[in-house]
């Protein structure tokens, strides 16, 4: 029998908190399921600082996403669980969760997000070998304390270096894309390093800068001329450690295309936006196709944004390439309605 009352949402980031709380403020249910055992996706599992465009700390922004789907009646929420089985049609399926409970539900919405990239699959830049090396997230998490130190021997740094690209736009490790946001982050927490920490001079090596549409003049420029970060066109080949024990950044400068050795405090780096891991599993289970990076395929792009390949089953969010959260939460609202809307000419069908 058709069921044409649930919608079940897998993952529940931006994207899926957004969406849940679209299918119930349009008068059906929403059943969230999610891996981990907190809600809120990547900004709360990974300790996001001040977030982009807002400056808002990601607890507080993302927090409000979070108890619009707590307390409300009409969405369930199944944390520290996946779905193992899932059968039937657009209009009626059943997902068997992995406590062994059945869902019945008519439409689905994935929403099942990124996973950052490893900065351990780039050797040559120090990440796992020098201590003063970390990634955007780290970086983020030490801003949260309100301290920017050396954490292999606690002094304040005095110079830091952001590289970018780390893991985007790089084919020789097969990931092609741009992960668009990662520019506009790290000319944000330049400016938060120097913010708390004013001795300490930022610099961020760069292929190009995609600070994209308003973020341009707010990120960009405000970081260079407010905040003195120093921009430098480069191709990094590796970071090593000089004998006084500071990092050494090595490439070449490609505005002089001048060979540069440059000692640095901390280096930084910019990790971009990979396909969720598990992508091939959900796959499976959920019987719809990948795009040829290893993110979840569209349907048509102009009549059915936010379809994938199986009818019934919608993506939004990081889930389908790199997105910001703002646009995450946006395709969550679509997905959303469009699950919900199809539910509603389903029942039409059948009366
Ligand atoms: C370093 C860095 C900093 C960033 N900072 C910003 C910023 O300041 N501003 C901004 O706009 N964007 C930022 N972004 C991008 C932001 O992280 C994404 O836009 C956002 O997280 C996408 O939301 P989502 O809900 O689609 O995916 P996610 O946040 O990845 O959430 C997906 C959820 O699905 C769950 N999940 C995954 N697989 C399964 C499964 N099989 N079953 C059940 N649950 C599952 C996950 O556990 C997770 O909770 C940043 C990205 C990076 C890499
Ligand atoms: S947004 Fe910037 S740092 Fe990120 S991949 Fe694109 S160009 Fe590189």
């Amino acid at each position: 029998m058709a069921n044409t009352d649930s919608v079940l949402v897998v993952g529940a980031g931006p994207a899926g908190l957004s969406a849940a709380a679209t299918i119930a403020s349009m008068g059906k249910k929403a059943v969230i399921v999610e891996k981990e055992d907190v809600l809120g996706g990547a900004p709360i599992i990974s300790g996001y600082a001040r977030l982009v465009p807002s400056g808002e700390w990601a607890k507080d922004a993302i927090g409000r996403m979070v108890s619009r789907v707590t307390g409300n009646k009409d969405v369930a929420i199944h944390t520290s669980t996946k779905v193992t089985r899932f059968e039937g049609e657009a209009g009626n399926f059943t997902a068997t969760l992995s406590s062994g409970e059945k869902v019945d539900a008519g439409a689905v919405v994935l929403a099942t997000g990124f996973t950052h990239f490893d900065s351990i699959n780039k050797p040559e830049w120090g990440f796992g070998t020098y201590e003063d090396v970390l990634t955007t997230t780290q970086m983020e998490q030490m801003v949260a304390t309100g301290q920017i130190r050396c954490p292999s021997d606690g002094r304040v740094p005095e110079r830091v270096a952001i590289l970018l690209c780390v893991g985007s736009r790089d084919r020789q490790i097969g990931r092609e894309w741009c992960s668009k946001i990662c520019c506009t982050v790290s000319t944000n927490l330049a400016m938060e390093i120097k913010e708390m920490s004013p001795t300490t001079d930022v610099f961020i090596y760069y292929m190009d800068i995609r600070t994209f549409g308003l973020y341009e003049d707010k990120f960009y420029w405000k970081s260079q001329e407010e905040f003195k970060t120093k921009f430098v066109k480069a191709r990094i080949a590796e970071v090593t450690k000089s004998p006084d024990g500071r990092l050494l950044v090595k490439g070449e400068d490609t505005l002089v295309k001048r060979p540069i050795v440059i000692p640095m405090d901390m280096v930084v780096h910019a990790i971009g936006m990979d396909p969720n891991a598990l992508n091939p599993e959900i796959a499976k289970v959920f019987g719809i196709g990948l795009e040829k990076h290893g993110f979840i395929d569209r349907a048509e792009q102009y009549t059915n944004t936010q379809g994938t390949t199986r009818r019934g089953i919608y993506v939004c969010g990081a889930a389908t390439g790199p997105e910001t959260i703002d646009d995450s939460m946006a395709q969550g609202q679509s997905a959303g309605a469009r699950a919900v809307a199809d539910l509603y000419q389903l029942l039409a069908a059948s009366a």
